[in-house]
């Protein structure tokens, strides 16, 4: 099945629910120099768009293909990506948050979550990509993810699955490198299951134990926030 700029539009039209109960960019954008969500400053993480999904969202002008200032730099992201993919970013640092949220990508919705498949392949629901748990405040706040946004998240990856079959198996193998390093960590994986359960995951043989999602970890700055006298506070906006 070849998909279309039509898929995606459809998909996005699908995928819309808001992650959380709040603006997450507004906590931990704080924390991030010139004070923008980590997930739209591309020093942390550059998006890909389906070469499909480019061509829904290249009229709009709001997006465009990355280039680092560095050719070298600029090689070696665009080797690294899927031939079905291209890097790209959106016009301005929060553009996609604010005014245009319509057009945001499946990666931009996504992040910071992946689906979770078991070593079998099953589609379990979602985990997070573990490296920026020291940045994204979703991560640390994970009971407040709301349940018509995880519903949405399955639907979507069924969805992209029956588009583009091999993604299974990226994400199968996303998920068997997770279980190898939290297993040498020697923790357990957070899991947000697609019957709207939460779950810890062994790494050792991918077994389940109901969780407490209050219970899930906070990290970095997160965990230093939550032992402060006003744990909900922000922190002071940066100045110039
Ligand atoms: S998903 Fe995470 S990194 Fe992105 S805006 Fe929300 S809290 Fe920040």
């Amino acid at each position: 099945m070849m998909a279309t700029p039509e898929d995606f539009a459809a998909l996005y039209a699908r995928f819309d629910a808001p992650m959380t109960d709040v603006d997450c960019g507004a906590k931990c954008a704080p924390y991030n120099e010139y004070g923008v969500p980590f997930c739209c400053d591309p020093r942390h993480a550059v998006p890909t768009l389906y070469r499909a999904e480019w061509d829904l969202l290249r009229p709009t002008g709001l997006w465009r293909l990355w280039r680092a200032d560095d050719p070298e730099e600029t090689r070696r992201l665009w080797a690294e990506t899927p031939p079905e993919q291209v890097p790209a970013v959106c016009a301005g640092p929060g553009v996609m948050c604010s005014g245009q949220r319509a057009w945001r990508s499946i990666v931009c919705r996504a992040f910071p979550f992946f689906p979770y498949l078991t070593r079998e392949g099953a589609f379990l629901g979602l985990t997070y990509y573990w490296q920026y748990e020291d940045r994204c405040w979703v991560i640390s706040h994970l009971a407040r993810v709301q349940d018509a946004y995880r519903q949405q998240f399955v639907a979507a990856y069924e969805r992209l699955f029956a588009l583009y079959p091999h993604e299974r198996e990226t994400f199968r193998y996303q998920s068997i490198v997770m279980r190898r390093v939290f297993g040498r960590r020697h923790r357990d994986i957070p899991l947000l299951h697609r019957d709207g359960g939460y779950y810890w995951v062994r790494p050792r043989d991918g077994a389940l134990r109901p969780a407490r999602p209050e219970a899930f970890p906070r990290h970095g700055v997160y965990a230093l926030a939550a032992q402060m006298p006003f744990p909900d506070e922000e922190p002071p906006a940066e100045t110039a």
